[in-house]
């Protein structure tokens, strides 16, 4: 039996026009049929939205009202954690393990959201002119598109729906064509929590008729996508249509960066979870290894034993340690672009193959592109688990290759020398920089990249501030007649 999802429109469930057929990334069978968003869903979605917006029922809320939904809304996810997180297994194949942990953390997003709800404040201002009184109100913008894709799309969509409703904002929610069925049941979520109708709507579809249509649309004001940099380029020239604002985080190809002071054993556990937790699918990858020279060899040796030793298996499996790709096309890419790599110069020194007949399953691999600094693999972020390895000789031969990418997204950096961590951490041109440790995320810290990783943060206060605008009042306090209508005040 197949399960049906259902789009969330305007407070209500519903089929839309067409289906489509989800696979399991483990056995590459279909296993629900998902609803598709066209023009005329994303239409009233958008236009639904436009009229919560302006409604009493959510206009006319105090922000510590609005505060008590997220609320709300954060124990629906914690009381659902194990189904959303079954889902989104099922749906991207990405392992229980992660799916479990993450969604435990993304109510700790509407938490965070919730309160800061009522602390985003105006201001008044000490205005040069004795008859007048000036203050700033902060007002929310308006409704927000959020698009993800589909890895991690609970997570990446919280971090969109915290900050906007916190700010008033209302919100339409496309979730990925990949994976969506833990989106569509957040709908559910929602919904219980008491949202006014069109408040929050979700719904899925494809790139053209879809995403493309609501990131157009004119009654949008912000767009706030998470994707691959050529969507993006398009998520932009269609913002020419509505003049919407946009924040944009994109993908990476982030260096990871090993001096020999280091603790090599912290650092290669590190480095496994950079690159072959998610199955690499994670747009922080720390794909691009960038090693000291000396210690290149050994800690090589120690990163194949580690790479050799992942359980591979199936996602649900507790045990599992990576699960399959989320799709056969993103299996075949990464094959390609080894071959290429190969073919080049680079040396794949393990990984790299299929494993089993059903599903999209790869081991991690590992390639040693020393011979080929160029190779498609150092260049290209892949999104998978293949990790590709240069040497360095000093700080500014590894601050050469760590910006050598238009990407700027994050990077990781391990070493035990102190001052060596602040000229680091000044030269790297990243959103995100961590030291002695790797792939760490909180609501309170912002996120996001520059360049090709994209623009806008994600996170912390100001996330909620990029929501809202600014409505400057001017009052006048004196009751004498205008003086001079003729001159600028
Ligand atoms: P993608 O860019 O193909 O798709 C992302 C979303 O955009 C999907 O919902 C898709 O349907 C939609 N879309 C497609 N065409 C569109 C159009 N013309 N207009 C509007 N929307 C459109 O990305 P993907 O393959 O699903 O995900 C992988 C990418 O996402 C990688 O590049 C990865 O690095 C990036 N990513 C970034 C972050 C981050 O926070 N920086 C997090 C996760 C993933």
């Amino acid at each position: 039996m197949m399960r049906r999802f259902q789009h969330y429109i305007d407070g209500a469930f519903e089929d839309g026009p067409a289906g489509f057929e989800s696979l399991d990334p483990a056995t590459g069978e279909a296993w629900a049929i998902m609803p598709e968003a066209r023009e005329a869903e994303v239409d009233r979605a958008v236009r639904a939205a436009h009229r919560a917006f302006r409604a009493p029922d959510w206009a006319g809320l105090t922000a510590s009202a609005r505060a008590k939904l997220l609320h709300r809304l954060a124990d629906l996810v914690e009381r659902d954690a194990s189904e959303l997180a079954a889902l989104e297994t099922r749906d991207t194949g990405k392992i229980i393990r992660e799916t479990r942990a993450q969604i435990a953390y993304v109510a700790e997003y509407y938490r965070y959201y919730a309160g800061l709800a009522d602390k985003i404040e105006g201001a008044h201002l000490p205005i040069d002119k004795p008859d007048m009184e000036v203050w700033l109100r902060r007002e929310p913008v308006g409704v927000v598109a959020a698009i993800v894709p589909w890895n991690s799309q609970l997570f990446l969509s919280a971090v969109k729906l915290g900050p906007a409703l916190a700010a008033g904002c209302t919100v339409v929610l496309k979730a990925s064509e990949e994976g969506p069925a833990p989106l569509l049941h957040f709908a559910r979520l929602v919904h219980e929590a008491g949202f006014p109708a069109g408040v929050v709507n979700v719904l899925t579809g494809f790139g053209a008729r879809c995403g493309a249509v609501l990131t157009s649309h004119p009654k949008v004001a912000h767009v706030a996508f998470t994707g691959g940099p050529d969507t993006a380029r398009m998520v932009v020239r269609n913002s020419a249509e509505n003049l919407a604002r946009t924040s944009l985080e994109l993908g990476g190809k982030s260096p990871f960066i090993v001096f020999a002071d280091a603790d090599l054993d912290s650092a290669a556990n590190a480095q496994v979870s950079a690159i072959f937790a998610a199955a690499g699918q994670s747009c922080v990858a720390g794909s691009r290894l960038l090693v000291e020279r000396s210690v290149k060899d050994a800690f090589l040796e120690r990163l194949m034993a580690k790479a050799r030793a992942v359980r591979i298996g199936a996602p649900d499996d507790p045990e599992t340690e990576m699960g399959p790709l989320c799709t056969a096309r993103q299996r075949d890419r990464i094959e390609e672009v080894i071959a290429a790599s190969s073919a080049q110069g680079a040396r794949l020194v393990t990984g790299g193959e299929r494993v089993g007949e059903a599903g999209f399953y790869t081991t991690p691999a590992i390639l040693d592109c020393s011979e080929a600094p160029e190779a498609p693999c150092v260049t290209t972020e892949l999104f998978g688990p293949v990790l590709s390895v240069l040497a360095f000789d000093d700080e500014a031969d590894a601050l050469r290759l760590a910006n050598g990418t238009d990407y700027g997204l994050a990077a990781g950096l391990f070493t035990t020398n102190l001052t060596r961590a602040h000229r680091m951490t000044r030269g790297l041109e990243a959103g995100v920089v961590w030291i002695n440790t790797y792939r760490a995320v909180s609501p309170i810290a912002p996120f996001g990249g520059h360049g090709l990783s994209g623009h806008g943060r994600e996170g912390g206060l100001a996330a909620a501030l990029d929501y809202t605008t600014i409505k400057t009042v001017w009052l006048r306090t004196s009751d004498d007649p205008i003086p001079d209508p003729f001159v600028m005040r």
